[in-house]
C-alpha cells in the first residue's frame, strides 16, 4: 500500500515534510520526498500523518462511567468485565492511540483482551500489562478488589511481581506512595512501599527484561523510585526540586496523568455523585500538581503521555485530551507534546525500535488529521485516520476506498488463540 502526498511527522525534528510511505506487511517499508510516485496511491490529501499515539497509564477494566468507585463491579459477572474492558480498547483504538500500558488491571481480564487482540479476534490498541498492582497491606484493597495484589516486605513484593508475571504480564506496577482515588483514611502524600520493597520489585522486573511502574504522589515515594530504578514515575505530584533534578538525572519517565482532573471534576452532575473525600481531593491537587509538572518540566525531566482512563469520568476514546492539557497547562511545546505520546512512550515500553516514529523497518502504526497540529494542538482531536500494524481500522473519508474492519476485526477465522 502506497500512500502518497502525506505531510510525513519526523518526531525527533518535530517537523513535517511533503513525501510518500509504502507500506508493506504491516511495516513501513519505504518512505519517500522525491516528487509524486504512481498515480494509483492513496492521496492523503496533504494530511497531517503522525506515528499511533501511545497512552503509557490506563485501566482498561474500570467503568469510568459509575462515579463511585468503592462499589466498583460488586454484583457483576466476570464476564461483564471482560466485555467492559474490550469495548474500552477498541474505543482507545478509535482516538487513534495504538499502543498502552496497562498499568493496574482487574483480576487479568485486561490480560485476555490484550490475548485477543493479539490473536485477531477483537480489534483494540497493542496492549502491554502490568496485571495487578503490587501494594502494601491497604486500606484500600477492598475498594479495588480486583486490581491489588498486597504484599509486605521484599520477600512478598519478589513473590507478587512473580505471580503478575506467570499470569501473563509485561512490566511490574507498585504502589511507592498513596493513592487519590483510595479510602479516606489514606493519604496520597504517604510513603508506602519502602525502598528494600521496590528494589525486590524491580530485581524481578530486571530478571525478566522489563521494567518498574512506580505509582508515586508523595516526594519522598518519587526519590526512593528513582533511587531504586524504577523505569517511570506515575503522577509524580508532590516532587520537588530535588526529586525531579534527580529523575532528570537517571532519566526516569514522568507520567502526568492530567486527565484526571476534568475527568472527574468538570462535569457537575457527575462530580456531585462522587464520594466527596474523592473529589475534595482531585479538586484541591489541581493547582498544585499543575505547578509541580511545569517545574520538572522546566528542569528537563522526560515526559510519557499517560492519562489514567479509568479514574472516574475520565473515559478511554478521550485519551487525547492530555495533549492539548500538557500544552496549555504545563507549558510543553506542540512538539514535545509529540513526542511524549509517541517515542517516549515506545521508549518507556523497551519498543522504540518497533513503533513511535515513521521510519523504515517500523510497524505501520500511524494516525492522519486535515489540520497541522504543531500550530494548535487540538488538531488530534479531529484526526480521521488510524492505521496499526498497516491495517486502518479508521478512515472517516474512505481514502482506502474499503470498509475498515469493525470491533470484531476478521484478522482470523474462528479459535480466540
Ligand atoms: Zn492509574
Amino acid at each position: 500500500m502506497l500512500l502518497k502526498n502525506a505531510n510525513i511527522y519526523d518526531v525527533r525534528a518535530g517537523a513535517f515534510k511533503l513525501g510518500h510511505l509504502f507500506i508493506e506487511n504491516g511495516r513501513i517499508a519505504d518512505i519517500g520526498f522525491d516528487g509524486s510516485p504512481q498515480s494509483d496511491a492513496i492521496d492523503m490529501e496533504a494530511s497531517y500523518v503522525l506515528p499511533g499515539f501511545i497512552d503509557c497509564h490506563v485501566h482498561l477494566c474500570v467503568d469510568t462511567y459509575n462515579p463511585d468507585a468503592s462499589r466498583l463491579w460488586a454484583g457483576a459477572k466476570p464476564g461483564t468485565i471482560a466485555l467492559s474492558a474490550s469495548r474500552a480498547a477498541y474505543r482507545t483504538l478509535l482516538c487513534g492511540v495504538t499502543s498502552i500500558r496497562e498499568v493496574g488491571g482487574w483480576d487479568y481480564h485486561e490480560i485476555a483482551v490484550r490475548d485477543a487482540v493479539n490473536a485477531g479476534t477483537i480489534a483494540g490498541p497493542r496492549i502491554f500489562c502490568a496485571g495487578k498492582i503490587i501494594s502494601m497491606t491497604s486500606s484500600s484493597t477492598p475498594y479495588w478488589t480486583g486490581m491489588y495484589d498486597e504484599a509486605d516486605g521484599p520477600d512478598e513484593v519478589r513473590k507478587a511481581a512473580r505471580k503478575q508475571l506467570a499470569n501473563g504480564a509485561d512490566l511490574i506496577k507498585i504502589l511507592a506512595s498513596g493513592a487519590m482515588t483510595s479510602s479516606r483514611n489514606e493519604r496520597a502524600d504517604a510513603v508506602q512501599l519502602r525502598p528494600d520493597e521496590i528494589k525486590a520489585a524491580v530485581e524481578i522486573a530486571k530478571d525478566n527484561f522489563t521494567h518498574v511502574a512506580s505509582h508515586a504522589h508523595a516526594c519522598e515515594a518519587v526519590i526512593n523510585s528513582v533511587e531504586c530504578g524504577c523505569a517511570s514515575v506515575e503522577h509524580g505530584s508532590f516532587g520537588d526540586e530535588t526529586a525531579y533534578k534527580m529523575m532528570a538525572k537517571a532519566g526516569t519517565y514522568l507520567v502526568p496523568t492530567l486527565c484526571v482532573h476534568p475527568g472527574l471534576l468538570d462535569n457537575e452532575e457527575f462530580a456531585s455523585q462522587t464520594p466527596a473525600h474523592i473529589r475534595e481531593r482531585y479538586a484541591s491537587l489541581r493547582v498544585t500538581r499543575t505547578e509541580n509538572m511545569r517545574l520538572a518540566h522546566s528542569l528537563g525531566v522526560a515526559i510519557a503521555m499517560g492519562t489514567d482512563v479509568g479514574t472516574p469520568g475520565n473515559h478511554a476514546g478521550n485519551n487525547l485530551l492530555e495533549l492539548s492539557l500538557m500544552v496549555n497547562n504545563v507549558g510543553l511545546s506542540p512538539e514535545e507534546s509529540l513526542l511524549a505520546t509517541t517515542l517516549h512512550g515506545a521508549d518507556l515500553l523497551g519498543r522504540a525500535d518497533e513503533f513511535g516514529s515513521l521510519e523504515v523497518g517500523k510497524r505501520a502504526d500511524l494516525v492522519a488529521m486535515r489540520a497541522n497540529p504543531l500550530q494548535k494542538i487540538e488538531a488530534v482531536d479531529a484526526l480521521d485516520f488510524v492505521m496499526k500494524d498497516g491495517v486502518a481500522y479508521r478512515d472517516d473519508d474512505r481514502r482506502l476506498g474499503t470498509n475498515c474492519p469493525d470491533f470484531w476485526a476478521p484478522g482470523r477465522a474462528g479459535g480466540f488463540y
